[in-house]
């Protein structure tokens, strides 16, 4: 069924356009363990935590319960060691963003008194905090008028203005932030932006928006929202192809720590050259995805001839205490059920 025709511009009709969307917000507002609270440090970690991963993934493992009460407020966090923190966001990828949130919590801590600043122009000084955080953080927990704008809000933005250049270039960013800042309701921040989010992640979705039950249907200019928003073309995947040794005796396995960007921090399984590997017997190959890598890893039943730098045996009951990252810690796991470890 073809979309409905707009009646009226959201931004020549604002005051009209704001209330319709908060009278359908408050009467279907779905119900988050991160608003339920106005604690900027749990709402700092709730915006940190949805980037790059799905509310339904965050939900469904009380990864933001969990994390919070391993490090309910920024004291705990900022003393924390690397290995730990690291541990705690095993899993969520993108393992900067937990790096960033310590450092940011040592910030607050040293330089603000420990005080966050309620300010977006202030939050967004603070290590990993962009404008939309600050913006997020700003509005969620101190009701600051301060717009925000992530992918969502990007994209039923774009539909309501027919908006059909690149939503991502310099130009684009500035039209929609500047329509953000131009609906927000400046009396109902913290309600007006979460009630334009989940428009986008509830009703105006990516692919199939439901426009005929969309509150906003009669303020929205484009005709064809499935074309909309137009986005820059996506970075390509780099395939990688790595070369691992999978050894153990006496209950221990040797691990190497990783040093490169993909997995600073992380324990890894110890890597050799091709040519080292030549001559060896291949154990399994995985393939997995990392950020823009797609890697496909051989590995070889063989114990390395010497040990580099980084590399060192673990007790196999100890594994569960150190942070590694999900595809190598599922390799691990399945070889631990295959050879009855
Ligand atoms: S669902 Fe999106 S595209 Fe459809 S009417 Fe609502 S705002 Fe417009």
């Amino acid at each position: 069924m073809e979309k409905p025709s707009a009646q009226h511009h959201p931004v020549k009709n604002k005051r009209r356009f704001r209330n319709t969307l908060l009278k359908w917000f408050q009467a279907n507002a779905k119900s988050y363990p991160w608003r339920e609270t106005t604690d900027p440090w749990s709402i700092l970690v709730s915006e940190i935590m949805l980037q790059q991963t799905t509310v339904t993934s965050v939900l469904a493992n009380r990864r933001f319960e969990n994390f919070l009460q391993e490090f309910p407020n920024i004291k705990t966090i900022a003393i924390a060691s690397e290995e730990k923190i690291l541990r705690a966001w095993e899993g969520l990828g993108y393992y900067n963003r937990v790096r960033n949130l310590q450092k940011a919590a040592q910030t607050v801590l040293h330089d603000f008194e420990g005080k966050f600043p309620s300010d977006a122009e202030t939050l967004e000084t603070l290590p990993g905090i962009g404008r939309y955080t600050a913006g997020a953080v700003s509005s969620f927990a101190f009701d600051h008028p301060a717009p925000i704008v992530d992918g969502n809000i990007a994209r039923v933005l774009s539909r309501l203005l027919d908006y059909h250049k690149e939503v991502d270039s310099t130009e684009g960013q500035k039209i929609i932030w500047e329509t953000a800042t131009e609906l927000l309701d400046p009396s109902k921040a913290r309600l007006f932006n979460s009630a334009l989010m989940e428009l986008g992640q509830t009703i105006c979705s990516p692919k199939s928006p439901t426009c005929l039950i969309c509150p906003v249907r009669n303020f929205c200019q484009t005709k064809t929202p499935s074309c909309l928003p137009v986005k820059k073309p996506r970075k390509k995947f780099v395939q990688i192809d790595e070369h691992a040794f999978f050894w153990f005796e006496k209950n221990q396995i040797l691990l190497s720590k990783g040093h490169d960007s993909r997995r600073k921090g992380f324990w890894k399984l110890p890597l050799r050259s091709p040519e080292e590997c030549a001559h060896l017997e291949l154990l399994s190959q995985h393939c997995y995805t990392i950020t823009h890598h797609k890697v496909t890893l051989h590995l070889y039943h063989a114990q390395p001839p010497h040990l580099l730098e980084g590399e060192k045996y673990h007790l196999i009951s100890e594994l569960s205490n150190l942070p590694i990252a999900t595809p190598i810690r599922k390799i691990l796991d399945q070889k631990a059920m295959e050879l009855g470890l």
